[in-house]
């Protein structure tokens, strides 16, 4: 299962090693692909080959990263850097119905757990954790017009789910070991990313995902539905920016946990009807109770603009036209 040394056998050929646990999931088959497309040789290792078409990484090691054993093998190659993505994670039918959080907390407290001390064991030089905008409190995000997402807003801490509560315990666990071990560890608080093979129906999905489906599937004058009242405030990054600044915060020199997301905030509503416009239709919207995560979340992108240099490029209706495509090819696809 782990036949060679990748630095001993390629080390003028490749630029630098890289493990992505969670190159299975959306946002790791992406990172991957960019650092191939950067000369690194890249290990994966997800519980799940990638849904969508087989992964670039040079070796891909389908298995539990709850299991110590397992992590701990992943390690036998050296790694410059460790991209820590894996996670129980879902959108608002998952994360906010309550269904699941012990499961939630158990499996990605473990995996943080077993990833972050196997690095320590191993020496990684640079170690990146994908924590979430989920950490920051519920009171401040209230007012769906001015909900409050500066970094320095994560305490007094109250997290509006169970999912938030592990990821703020994870960036402690993060911090705690670059302090006591003189670790390189980077931080990212991601902003709802969305984009091509992200996961779009299942209950897994999230927002972005679930309404270009909606839309795509609806008749021209049909009616599509849409939890609560539509007026809950969110912003959405397409994938490839994310990584861009997954890639510009690993490579800084900033120590602290750091928005990686969109300013450019819509209500649900508001992002329907760009879907809408997109699809050439308009449909009816029809509200409906449904889990929700709070009122209102923006990015706060002040920090990371002054520290790295880093905003997204392009607007939010250029990422959401290349999600609605690819996933128009993904219903016809299943309907052929
Ligand atoms: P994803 O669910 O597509 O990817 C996570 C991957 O982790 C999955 O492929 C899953 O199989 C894998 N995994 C779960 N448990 C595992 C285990 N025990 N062993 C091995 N692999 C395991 O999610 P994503 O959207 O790619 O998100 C990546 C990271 O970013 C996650 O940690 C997530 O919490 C965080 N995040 C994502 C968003 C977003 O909007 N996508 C927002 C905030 C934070």
């Amino acid at each position: 299962m782990f036949p060679f040394d990748a630095r001993g056998l390629d080390s003028v050929k490749y630029t630098k090693t890289a493990l992505v646990c969670g190159a299975g999931g959306f946002i790791g088959t992406h990172l991957v692909r960019r650092l191939k497309s950067e000369g690194y040789w890249v290990r994966g290792i997800d519980l799940k080959q990638p849904e969508f078409g087989a992964s670039e990484a040079n070796d891909f090691i389908q298995a539990d990263l709850r299991n110590p054993h397992i992590v701990e093998n992943a390690f036998n190659v050296h790694l410059d850097e460790v991209y820590q993505l894996a996670a129980d994670m879902g959108g608002a039918g998952f994360i906010f119905t309550g269904d699941n959080d012990a499961h939630i907390m158990h499996n990605s407290a473990l995996i943080n757990l077993n990833v972050l001390e196997a690095c320590h064991q191993n020496d990684t030089k640079r170690i990146f954790y994908s924590s979430s905008a989920c950490i920051y409190p519920e009171h401040n995000q209230l007012d769906p017009d001015n909900p409050l997402c500066s970094e320095d807003s994560a305490y007094p801490a109250n997290p509006d789910s169970e999912y938030g509560w592990e990821k703020l315990f994870s960036e402690r666990l993060y911090l705690s070991y670059a302090r006591n071990y003189n670790m390189n560890v980077r931080i990212a608080r991601f902003h709802n990313i969305f984009g091509e093979s992200g996961t779009w129906q299942g209950g897994r999905e999230k927002a972005p995902a679930a309404l270009c489906r909606k839309i795509a599937l609806a008749d021209a004058d049909g009616t599509i539905e849409i939890w609560g009242d539509g007026m809950q405030t969110r912003s959405f990054l397409h994938v490839n920016e994310c990584i861009e600044g997954i890639l510009r915060l690993t490579r800084s020199d900033w120590t602290g946990p750091v928005n990686i997301g969109s300013e450019e905030m819509v209500t649900i509503n508001g992002l329907a009807a760009i879907i809408m416009q997109i699809a050439n239709k308009k449909v009816r919207i029809k509200h409906i109770p449904g889990p929700l995560g709070v009122r209102g979340r923006n990015s706060d992108n002040r920090l990371i603009q002054k520290r790295l240099g880093w905003s997204p490029s392009r607007p939010l209706k250029e990422g959401i036209r290349a999600t609605y495509d690819w996933i128009t090819s993904r219903i016809m696809e299943q309907a052929s």
